[in-house]
């Protein structure tokens, strides 16, 4: 009898052990398994003032350059930021090749399928943006037209909602630069941009194009992990994010870049 209980008592040890959340095997329970961790964090390279490159320094400067800086400095943890594109930053993200990004991304429920997202740091919209002088007004214009789009963008899905009902062409592009050449160039009719962004770009880059909208689905824009992955620097993000906003230094951030 005694030695069925000694048998019953090691059995239920073992198997409480093997129940320790340590012990679950799951990567990313703890609160310390990141501890001395260089993060990679991927980011746009053309989409000021969000993230662009400083032609002065050759360094890449902006809005989100900024907040990941203080942020990491707020939480005390280390990262190397490769700006390679917006559609490239996704696929980083995804494959884990990067554990998280930030680039003027618009957090949708369609995204919150496959990524988690921080608090909102920035909201925006988008707008529909045409030469000057051009007969494009309106989405009502744009039958038969080309419309440019860069790849993987909410303006890009957003365009392809609505391309049956107004009847244009949808032609992709990797980066809003280039995105933008092809309708100053001709080569497209329109494009739609984030407001903010193609808004900084007419006034500051001496980009000639127009704004012809209101800023259309105004979302907020947040750091994202890959969905299940990297908690504990999303919840690092959020902590600094609330840090750096009560100290106005995400006041200061803003300001600089002209908000
Ligand atoms: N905010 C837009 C989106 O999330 C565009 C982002 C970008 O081009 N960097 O789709």
């Amino acid at each position: 009898m005694k030695k069925l209980l000694a048998i019953i008592l090691a059995v239920a040890m073992l198997v409480s052990v093997a129940l320790l959340p340590g012990c679950s095997g799951n990567k990313d329970s703890g609160n310390t398994a990141d501890a001395g961790k260089k993060y990679v964090i991927y980011s746009d390279n053309a989409f000021a003032p969000f993230e662009f490159l400083d032609k002065k320094t050759d360094k890449y400067i902006g809005v989100d350059m900024d907040i990941m800086a203080a942020v990491a400095k707020d939480q005390g943890f280390e990262y190397e930021m490769h700006n390679e594109g917006f559609d490239a930053s996704m696929g980083a993200v995804q494959s884990g090749q990067a554990d998280a990004m930030i680039a003027g991304m618009t957090i949708t429920d369609e995204r919150k399928k496959t990524f988690d997202f921080s608090q909102a740091y920035f909201e925006d919209g988008q707008v529909l943006v045409a030469k000057p002088g051009s007969k494009v007004e309106t989405f009502k214009d744009l039958k038969g037209k080309k419309v440019a789009c860069k790849t993987s963008t909410v303006s890009g899905e957003y365009a392809e909602s609505i391309k049956k009902k107004y009847g244009f062409e949808i032609t992709y592009f990797e980066g809003s630069d280039t995105m933008y050449q092809a309708v100053v160039t001709g080569s497209a009719d329109a494009c739609i941009e984030d407001f903010s962004v193609i808004g900084w770009a007419i006034e500051s880059e001496n980009v000639k194009l127009k704004i012809l909208t209101k800023p259309l689905n105004v979302k907020g824009y947040g750091f994202a992990v890959k969905k299940g992955s990297n908690s504990e620097l999303l919840k690092k993000f959020d902590a600094g994010l609330k840090n750096i906003k009560k100290s106005g230094e995400y006041d200061e951030i803003l300001k600089k870049y002209g908000y």
